[in-house]
């Protein structure tokens, strides 16, 4: 069984997870002599001191874009520090949680924060944030000062 990394949502998907400073990335599939959906696909990344891992996939971009989501849950874009968010649902935190970077945050600070969508656009995840000035990052104890109201017509 090959995996065709060829495929846009594959070829994406590492590219991604190799900018999040994984220094391996792994695909593999654990049933041999079945279908392809059947064989049971994962996807590990290994970090200076830690391993991710994604398990029980129909297939490899199954499992490659799960460990996309696994990833940016929860994170904040290193670019623009808003939350990262993959769907028009919002970002996925909330007062008290723990972010990926171990911190909980408030609502007000998760509103402050904004969030960062992003989308795969062919063969990139690109940020939502990409062509934007880039904002100041605020330091561990930072708070960013509250949006103004938007002024009506
Ligand atoms: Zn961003």
């Amino acid at each position: 069984m090959t995996v065709d990394v060829e495929d846009d949502a594959l070829f994406a998907g590492l590219d991604l997870i190799g900018r999040t400073g994984a220094r391996q990335v792994e695909i593999g599939y654990l049933n041999e002599g079945v279908p392809v959906h059947l064989a049971d696909w994962y996807c590990s990344a290994h970090y200076r001191g830690a391993r991710i891992i994604v398990e029980h996939h129909r297939g490899p971009v199954e499992a490659v874009e799960a460990m996309v989501r696994r990833l940016l849950t929860g994170g904040r874009c290193t670019h623009c520090g808003g939350l990262t968010a993959l769907s028009d649902d919002g970002a996925t935190a909330y007062p008290g949680a723990h972010m990926a970077d171990g911190t909980t945050w408030t609502l007000d600070e998760i509103t402050a924060a904004g969030q960062c969508r992003y989308t795969r656009v062919s063969r990139k995840w690109v940020r939502g944030c990409e062509g934007r000035t880039p904002r100041e990052r605020p330091g561990a104890r930072g708070r960013r000062p509250k949006a103004k109201p938007k002024r009506r017509r």
